[in-house]
């Protein structure tokens, strides 16, 4: 892969990428070098921006990687503060903590710029929230994102729909950062795979726009993808997925599930029917 960067991109942008992309050889992904002839180019547009082009060009801009990171670390340091040890059941969780304040300002500015209310300046916050193991996730993150576009490269033309292209690529996204020779980080990598996807169902809570016509419905993405790797007994990574939609529709207003779960995995279902529902009324 080669990395362009257009005039104008911030030089925290320029580290964050190049430190993301040679992440794929210190784990020793497979099978990356398939794509030594495509382009990554980091523009500076103002708005949400992540497509392929021609096979060979992948575009994202600034604001896509602002975004993801703000969403990555305020989703990260809300389960830190407020989800260790909850029960698989509906949550309504009062966010009253003033260690939240910081990431609560990232997350408010990551929903407007992605629902594009806003064309705001990533807010400074305080550094502390950004831990190690956080940046490490929102590089996962992203490159969930660039995987997903690299492989329209191998999938284009395979499928008669256009909307399983979409899901063939996700799922090779997946298996390509979680198949990789170091088992490092196996947890981190599956919560940067579990960002990456939240930010679709982000858009789709605060906008009502769950796709479905382009892409799969992006409740089914994220379960979907991490279904290939976790079953449903791994409370961690569903315990994530619950939480960060507890978040969020505890936000927009939207009723929770309120029984008694046997699992995250059960209770993520739940607000997947609650999400489609949703859809039908509308
Ligand atoms: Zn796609």
């Amino acid at each position: 892969m080669k990395i362009e960067f257009k005039e104008n991109v911030r030089e925290d942008i320029k580290k964050s990428v190049n430190s993301a992309i040679s992440l794929l050889d210190d784990i020793k992904v497979q099978g990356s070098n398939r794509f030594d002839d495509i382009t990554i180019c980091i523009t500076s547009d103002d708005d949400f921006l992540c497509e392929i082009i021609f096979n060979q060009l992948i575009r994202i801009s600034q604001k896509t990687i602002d975004i993801i990171r703000a969403l990555s670390i305020a989703h990260l340091s809300f389960y830190d503060i407020y989800c260790k040890g909850v029960n698989p059941e509906g949550q309504n969780i009062e966010l009253k903590d003033s260690k939240w304040d910081d990431s609560k300002t990232m997350l408010t500015w990551a929903t407007d710029n992605l629902k594009q209310s806003t064309f705001t300046e990533l807010p400074i916050c305080k550094r502390e929230i950004e831990t190690s193991e956080f940046v490490d996730a929102f590089k996962y993150s992203l490159l969930f994102f660039v995987s997903h576009e690299l492989f329209h490269s191998v999938n284009n033309g395979k499928f008669e729909q256009p909307i399983e292209e979409e899901r063939q690529c996700d799922f090779d996204a997946t298996l390509f950062l979680m198949n990789s020779f170091s088992d490092n980080d196996y947890l981190l990598k599956a919560k940067g795979v579990a960002l990456g996807l939240m930010l679709l169902n982000v858009y789709g809570i605060h906008s009502d726009d769950f796709d479905g016509y382009k892409h799969p419905f992006t409740y089914n993405r994220i379960i979907d993808n991490l279904s290939l790797i976790f079953g449903p007994e791994n409370d961690k990574i569903w315990g994530f997925v619950v939480a960060l939609f507890a978040l969020h529709l505890t936000e927009r207003g939207i009723k929770q599930p309120t029984k008694k779960f046997e699992n995250f995995y059960e209770c993520i279902i739940g607000y997947k029917e609650i999400l489609e529902s949703s859809i039908t009324k509308n």
